[in-house]
This record gives structure tokens, sequence and C-alpha cells, in this order.
């Protein structure tokens, strides 16, 4: 079966000069159709998981999956079903709410550092520090509970933020963070049906929030937020993925798709064993060997 990793270039924004959310096509999937679709999602959960095998013993990389997008984007079931075959021992996933007191008591890169993955391990954000660009960009009242000095919050606070984003990813490529980050691009329509059918459903009713509709009136602030940060923070070492996301079983595809290509491109292997480590296995191996029959 073909992949479909080398189709992940056009949904990939390493450069945000000239970028237009309005190019993407929220209902793209791809030419492929959903069942073949299943198929390769399902094939890319287990390369996932076998790269992850490679990735935990070596210690030294991490890979951190940024997960952006507006309400019933389909972040929670993306992480879901992508991070299925992944041993859990390996991953951290860290949900960002609005912040609290204690949050709030500090730079707003604070919790974010916080959370981040050891080496060796897969560390998940869904939602992250781009909410401090978004919803508070979206809210300039929240950022007024934020207790910056007055003279740092004025009008350039925006760019000022954007700026340092991009220099915490920079710093966070070096120390071997691979940073991938999704943007789960849903149209308006779309939203409208899952928040609809979050309604209809008794097992889905529990995700609707009276706030999902109050945001929703502000859909065209949020995606002005969303290009200008996908314009000032897309790097290639800190890349933006624009998935559209009309389709969950296509979203999930690229998701995958993307980690797996960003763990092969770090070249793992299996940990060499030393000579001084053979002898000791060898010796291990003698002694239990001679167990037997005791
Ligand atoms: P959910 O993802 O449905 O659990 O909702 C989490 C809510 O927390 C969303 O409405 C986010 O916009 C909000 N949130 C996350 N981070 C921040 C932040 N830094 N400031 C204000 N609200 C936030
Ligand atoms: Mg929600």
């Amino acid at each position: 079966m073909p992949g479909f990793g080398h189709r992940l270039a056009r949904y990939r924004i390493e450069a945000g000069a000239g970028f237009r959310l309005k190019h993407h096509d929220p209902a793209d999937h791809g030419g492929v159709d959903p069942v073949a679709g299943a198929a390769l999602l399902a094939d890319g959960v287990a390369r996932l998981s076998a790269l992850q095998t490679l990735l935990y013993p070596q210690h030294a990389w991490a890979l951190l999956c940024v997960f952006q997008g507006m309400d019933a984007a389909g972040k929670d079931g993306a992480i879901g079903h992508v991070m299925s075959g992944v041993n859990p021992q390996g991953v951290s996933v860290t949900s960002f709410q609005a912040p609290g007191p204690e949050e709030l008591a500090h730079d707003f890169l604070w919790r974010v550092s916080r959370a981040l993955p050891k080496r060796g391990q897969i560390g998940i954000f869904n939602r992250s520090h781009y909410e401090d660009v978004l919803v508070v960009r979206v809210h300039p009242e929240l950022l007024e509970r934020q207790h910056l000095p007055a003279s740092l919050a004025g009008k350039h606070v925006w760019k000022h933020r954007l700026a340092d984003i991009a220099a915490w990813e920079l710093y966070l490529a070096r120390q071997g963070i691979v940073l991938l980050k999704f943007f789960l691009h849903l149209s308006k329509d779309e939203q409208r049906r899952r928040l609809l059918a979050r309604l209809d459903d008794p097992d889905k009713a529990w995700k609707f929030s009276a706030a999902d509709l109050a945001e929703r009136q502000y859909w065209d602030g949020y995606q002005r937020a969303y290009e200008k940060a996908i314009r000032a923070t897309a790097a290639p070492h800190a890349p933006w993925y624009v998935v559209p996301a009309d389709h969950k079983w296509f979203a999930r595809l690229v998701v995958v798709e993307a980690m797996i290509a960003a763990l092969e491109a770090l070249g793992l292997h299996r940990p060499v064993i030393h000579p001084a480590q053979a002898e000791e296995l060898a010796a291990a191996r003698r002694l239990l060997a001679d167990e037997d029959g005791r």
C-alpha cells in the first residue's frame, strides 16, 4: 500500500510570509477516499508505535505536538486515535484550560515550559501557549487579568508575544525537542453541524459548552488571530501543519503521517550494544541457562 507521507508537503507551513488561511480548504481530503483513508490511518498508527519504541530508549530527542483549533475541530479525537497504538509510558498529554490564579501569577510561557516532554518522550499539548495570542487577543479583557506591568501591555504586546514564542520554539529545537504544530482547520458550517450533533447525542452532550456558542460569534477574529500566529511562528524547525479538519479521518491521517515523518527524519535506530555490555549479557545468559536442571 503506498503511504501518504509524500503528500504531506501541501499542508506543511515552514515560512509565514504570504500565508493565507483562505488558500486552505477545510474540506480537502487529498483525493483519498474514506475506506483507503482508514487503512492508511491504521497502518500509520502502527508505524508511529514502532518509531516510539526507538525514540524512548535513546533518551535524547523528544517530540512535542501542539494541537490548536476551534471548538469541535476534533483535537481530542485526533489525539486519542493517533496515539492509540503508542505505549502510554512514553507519552504525556496536557490540556490547557483558562489559566488559574497560580498560572496568572507567572509569565505566559511558564505553564507550557513545565509540561514539556522529557527526552525520549512524546508530549502532546491540547491547546497551548498559542491561546495567549488567540483567545486572549480576541478577548483583550483576558490580558488585563495577566498582571502585566502597564508599560508592557501596550499595543505591541501581540507582536512581542509572537516574537517571544518564535524565539522560545527555536530554543526548544536547539534542545532536541522536535516541535510540530497542528492547526485543525475547520469550516464554520462543519462546526455548526458538530455542535448540533453534540446537542442531539446523549453521549456527546457533556462536551457542549454554552461558551462554544459564544466563541462562535468571534469566528472571524479567531481566524485572523490564527493567520497572524501562523505567519509569525512558522519555521523549518517549528512548522505548522494546516490540517483540513472537516473530515475527521483525514485530519487524523495528516497528523499521524506528520509525526511519522518527523521521527523518521531523526534516523532513530535500536540502541547499540557495546562490547562490554555484550559480555555482560552473555554472562547473564549463562547464569540463567545454568539454573535449568539445578
Ligand atoms: P476545552 O479545550 O474545550 O477544554 O476548553 C478550554 C478553554 O480554555 C478554551 O475556551 C480556551 O480558549 C481556554 N483557554 C485556554 N488557554 C487559555 C488562556 N491562556 N487564556 C484564556 N483562556 C484560555
Ligand atoms: Mg470545548
